[in-house]
């Protein structure tokens, strides 16, 4: 029979073991674990590695009309420096199966009116620089009993409502993207879509409804396509200028880009950067896992120990002798704003600061032929 103090351990192991299990790494494995099995159930298993890279000339309804240079960073898979927005992701994808669809199916349509969930587009272009192709999937579609489209809807989700006197205008592009398609598709003229935001904070909505523009799609979004399509055919990194002045202070390519406080006029798409270590961790195992032989910076090494024994990283170099260091053998303290100084250049009286490598920032899409 158990002894008091016997009863007492256990019960004092139990507890330890939920609090260590109680915690943010615990959590972030299971929430990523759950997602993967997800993926895999729902049919969509292609969601659990990094998306492919898309032909120059494919667009998806959702990348028109943002900044090229964000755009074309999106494509590559390239390294990002803030953690993915899953809370937003998770509101979104509820809020539109959990709310917007049962509103639109229980109290917008009525006897011969009905909603489905999404339609799927693939149409083509013809433009100054080839035929260009906007694929991808809608949002809810009311349809008719022929389940013909009718009218489609663009639903997003924003932090208030307060001051949202007109809808964004990359969310104008996706639902002319949806006219467009579903036009071509079913051989009919949709000129008519609604864009439904509704409210994280009071789950109010607001909705717009948006008149197919043949100039606006023409003269602007279609004009944005050819034009980022040839700056992919051209292997070529697009300027950095916002279409929307929100843009930068939410991109997850900022410092790449640099404007912040890199000091560089803009990167390829491929590898991290020498002596920023602000890329989350989820962000940098999926960049060594997408791209073979890639490994990390002596920075993120530091950062990320268990990471760098995993993949590798590369030395320290000294930019000015060219020696190089193993990261395990600098001692350093971490702080990016003092790199460690190169000893063998400071035997000569001379002051230089180790880096790791620099990504090409001419040779944009270096080892990616056509991307
Ligand atoms: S920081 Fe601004 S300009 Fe640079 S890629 Fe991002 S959105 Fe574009």
């Amino acid at each position: 029979m158990e002894t008091e103090q016997e009863a007492a351990i256990d019960s004092e192991r139990k507890i330890q073991e939920i609090r260590d299990a109680l915690s943010p790494d615990r959590f972030r494995e299971w929430y990523g674990e759950r997602q993967y099995r997800e993926n895999i159930e729902n049919g969509t298993p292609y969601f659990n590695g990094p998306a492919s890279i898309p032909e120059p000339e494919r667009h998806s309804p959702s990348s028109l009309l943002q900044c090229h240079r964000k755009a074309l960073y999106r494509q590559c898979n390239t390294p990002t420096e803030q953690p993915d927005p899953n809370g937003i992701f998770w509101f979104g994808t509820m809020f539109e199966e959990k709310i917007a669809l049962p509103f639109l199916q229980q109290s917008v349509t009525g006897t011969d009116t009905y909603a489905r969930n999404s339609i799927w587009i693939d149409s083509t272009v013809e433009t100054d620089v080839g035929e260009l192709r906007i694929k991808g999937s809608t949002d809810p579609v009311i349809v008719d009993a022929e389940s013909i489209p009718i009218l489609p809807t663009e639903v997003k989700t924003k932090s208030s409502l307060d001051n949202l006197d007109s809808p964004n205008r990359h969310h104008c592009a996706q639902v002319h993207a949806y006219l467009f398609g579903l036009s071509k598709k079913y051989d009919i003229e949709l000129t008519e879509a609604a864009i439904l935001y509704g409210s994280r904070k009071s789950l109010d909505i607001l909705t717009f409804h948006v008149e197919f523009d043949k100039s606006f799609w023409e003269d602007v979004v279609i004009e944005w396509a050819s034009e980022h399509t040839e700056y992919r055919l051209n292997n070529e990194l697009p300027p950095a200028l916002p279409e929307f002045s929100w843009e930068c202070g939410f991109c997850d390519y900022y410092e790449r880009c640099g404007k912040g406080e890199t000091n560089t006029e803009g990167i390829g798409v491929t590898g991290f950067l020498p002596l920023f270590d602000g890329y989350p961790r989820e962000s940098a195992i999926e960049y060594l896992e997408a791209n073979d032989g890639a490994k990390l910076t002596p920075t993120l090494a530091y950062r990320f120990p268990d990471i760098a024994s995993q993949y590798g990283s590369y030395d320290w170099t000294c930019p000015v002798c060219g020696v190089n260091r193993q990261p395990e053998s600098v001692d350093w303290d971490g702080d990016t704003n003092r790199p460690p100084l190169c000893g063998t250049c400071g035997e000569d009286g001379i002051h230089s600061s180790l880096s790791g490598p620099f990504p090409e920032s001419s040779a944009i899409l270096e080892g990616h032929e056509n991307v």
